[in-house]
């Protein structure tokens, strides 16, 4: 098999998705699976539908294309704020968009016209982390405008949380999302003249179809996994949006693995190109000598001031190098743009061995949009009966 390489199992992702999809529907909320991380990758979508999600989102309308154009056929949403440059790509990739500004949606709902359709809006209202989201004080103004706009349906309202800030949410941020979603349910339900803008969620008041409380740094406050106990109502909310936790199986703010989950569904494999030992500390034109018998693969502990070390064919323009484990007895001595130097205790490795690295989610992202980094998919029929994890 090629190297660089990265190794995806989609039955791994697949129980991922279930575990969460079972643990969330209690509370009547549907998981929206969000393949940005891993660019859209038609394989993984699937594993993540098969799992149970109800359909896919993804920050970029490239993304959404591929998904499209591989024959997958379940709602597509663009969560992040469209371009304006990128309108009529996105009415005819997707289903829905998230939005935070008037400006793009009257662009957007000129483009479905023209094109015959309607496109679902999904308002996305700042909740405390800075990044986008149409203030909690401005949302009424421009819910009440959108609903004038012939060519898009507004459809939801969306939190976001933790991403540019570490704000998890908590539950007087989830109330007070509560309330807004409660507000624009009112007023769509005003406009259409009846009570309800048919939200399936069996709860005091009227809310609009999607009320999408937030991506994998909400799960914990909603669900208890074994260990974790939910700690806030979920009230209005009936969906989330979950790339991370499924994917590899941790908290994003913490890093703290979900238990029940499996956190290694992604292995990033390099090769060696290159096995010395080599001084610490490079002190001038003379080296240390080294014979045949003192190499490495030879068993010699290097001495002093020596470490034995391989190189392997990876660099910063494959992956976010700070974010991969090592196999353990290995280090991390630096990298630059095609070259990765890892210290080792073992006497073992040669050139040309394989190296598995376990991917961070900047790592993942980084390596699953390299060009040169083979994408290798397996398990794609699990038996997931047999599963079971420590
Ligand atoms: C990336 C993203 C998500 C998914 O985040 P995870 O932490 O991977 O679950 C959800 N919503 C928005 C708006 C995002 O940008």
């Amino acid at each position: 098999m090629r190297t660089p390489r990265i190794e995806v199992d989609l039955g791994k992702i697949l129980y991922n998705t279930r575990q969460v999809v079972q643990q969330l529907k209690p509370y009547g909320i549907g998981v929206t699976a969000v393949t940005k991380a891993v660019c859209g990758h038609p394989d993984i979508a699937r594993a993540m539908l098969d799992g149970g999600a109800v359909g896919l989102a993804d920050a970029r309308i490239e993304n959404l294309e591929r998904l499209k154009h591989a024959g997958i056929s379940c709602p597509l949403t663009l969560i992040r704020t469209p371009m304006p440059s990128e309108v009529s790509r996105v009415i005819q990739a997707c289903d829905t968009s998230y939005n935070t500004e008037l400006d793009t949606i009257y662009l957007l709902a000129q483009s479905a016209r023209q094109a015959g359709r309607v496109h679902d809006i999904v308002l996305m209202v700042e909740m405390g982390d800075l990044r986008e989201g149409i203030m909690p004080g401005d949302l009424q103004q421009i819910v009440r405008e959108v609903m004038t706009i012939s060519g898009v349906q507004l459809k939801g309202i969306a939190a976001n949380f933790a991403c540019l800030n570490a704000t998890g949410p908590d539950a007087a941020a989830m109330a007070m999302f509560s309330e807004l979603a409660r507000h624009m349910g009112q007023d769509l339900a005003q406009n259409r003249g009846r009570n309800s803008s048919g939200t399936s969620k069996d709860v005091a008041g009227i809310f609009p179809e999607i009320v999408s409380g937030g991506n994998s740094t909400s799960l914990p406050g909603f669900v208890s996994f074994p260990c974790e106990a939910a700690q806030i109502q979920p009230e209005a909310v009936n969906d989330l949006r979950l790339g991370e936790a499924i994917l590899l199986g941790v908290q994003p703010l913490t890093g703290a693995a979900i238990k029940g989950l499996f956190t290694d569904a992604f292995t990033l494999v390099a090769e060696i190109i290159e096995h010395k030992v080599k001084p610490i500390i490079w002190t001038g034109p003379v080296m240390p000598r080294i014979t045949a018998q003192d190499r490495p693969d030879n068993g010699v502990i290097p001495g002093a001031g020596q470490r034995r070390q391989s190189i392997l064919a990876l660099g910063y323009q494959d992956t976010d190098i700070r974010g991969l484990t090592l196999p353990s007895g290995n280090r991390l001595v630096g990298a630059t743009s095609d070259h990765l130097v890892m210290e080792s205790d073992s006497k073992t490795l040669v050139v040309g061995a394989e190296i598995p690295l376990r991917p961070n989610y900047s790592a993942l992202m980084r390596a699953m949009a390299a060009g040169q980094i083979h994408k290798v998919t397996k398990n794609r029929k699990p038996d997931v009966a047999k599963f079971h994890y420590s």
